[in-house]
């Protein structure tokens, strides 16, 4: 548990704030999703603490950040962004930083947001979902080792430190990310994918935002940055040359969509090692974003991100 004094402590530094997914009228609500209201709130809340990306970018490179200065940031380059937040932001004035992972613009391929859809679509709650997966995990090759994971203190612990999620959350993100590991949750996820009949690339459209647009944004002095190639909920797992084909195929998709070469990202999963940032360096990265406030003394790869999840809960109190 986090109290308020900490964080209001916490967000006197410099950082950025750290948006997904969105809803309004017309944009259906989904797990975690801020509302146009919502949104609206905190940027009445941080006021002129919020600089254009290009200023936020230049000062960290000048080393003139001051500790009140934020900066809007959206991660995974989601429609509903672009529907429900960006002309919010025009109406203001505002400009952000746009972190894309570029498979979703080269392919539809079973990942996150596949999945989410998938659960929103196929499941009432994510209670009714988790234990249907967890079902499908219990019929699998990997029920012993989940079981015995499942029962240790490594389990009970994990992710405690984030108050939005639910026990149910941590337990599912537990078996996800450290008991199964991307190759055996695709797997799962696959077999559920078929046993409800979803097909998942009829939902590509709907998920994320088009090159255009990201060219629109960048036209508009919005910044779009590296977010790896694929996703991987764990970068940090893999070896110096995968890590380093992950960021610069992800670096050669926008160059080829907005026609300038990347020069900030964000962490995926805030997943990254000293070999993350060695190779993020050497491919000209000048600024990079964690997705907590648990690490204030980082250089520019380390900038620390607020959840708007954390912010909206503290707003709301
Ligand atoms: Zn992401």
């Amino acid at each position: 548990m986090i109290s308020l004094s900490a964080m209001a402590t916490r967000a006197s530094g410099a950082h950025g704030i750290m948006f997904h997914h969105f809803h309004n009228d017309v944009v259906p609500a989904s797990q975690g999703s801020l509302s146009a209201g919502g949104f609206e709130r905190i940027l009445d809340f941080y006021g002129s603490r919020i600089l254009p990306a290009e200023e936020f970018f230049e000062r960290v490179e000048r080393r003139e950040i001051r500790p009140t200065d934020v900066c809007l940031t959206f991660d995974d380059g989601l429609r509903s962004q672009v529907d429900v937040a960006l002309p919010i932001m025009q109406q203001r004035n505002l400009t952000a930083f746009w972190f894309i992972y570029s498979n979703a613009f080269s392919k539809p391929s079973h990942d996150l947001e596949m999945y989410r859809a998938f659960r929103h679509e196929k499941f009432g709650d994510m209670n009714t979902f988790y234990a249907s997966f967890e079902n499908e995990v219990m019929r699998s090759l990997y029920r012993n080792v989940s079981i015995e994971a499942l029962a240790s203190d490594r389990a009970r612990n994990h992710l405690s430190q984030y108050t939005f999620y639910t026990e149910r959350d941590r337990r599912f993100r537990f078996l996800r990310d450290l008991v199964l590991g991307p190759a055996a949750y695709c797997e799962i996820m696959g077999r559920m994918m078929t046993t409800a009949k979803f097909d998942p690339n009829s939902v590509a459209g709907r998920l994320w935002c088009t090159g255009p647009e990201l060219q629109r944004l960048t036209d508009g002095g919005h910044i779009v940055g590296l977010h790896s190639y694929s996703h991987p909920t764990r970068i940090s797992d893999l070896d110096e040359r995968e890590q380093r084909e992950e960021y610069r195929r992800n670096a050669a998709d926008i160059r080829a969509i907005v026609g300038r070469d990347p020069l900030t990202m964000s962490h995926p999963c805030n997943s990254y090692s000293d070999i993350t940032l060695a190779v993020l360096a050497d491919l000209g990265v000048k600024l990079g974003f964690r997705a907590d406030m648990s690490k204030l003394d980082g250089g520019a790869l380390e900038v620390p991100r607020e959840d708007h999840a954390n912010l909206i809960e503290r707003l709301e109190a």
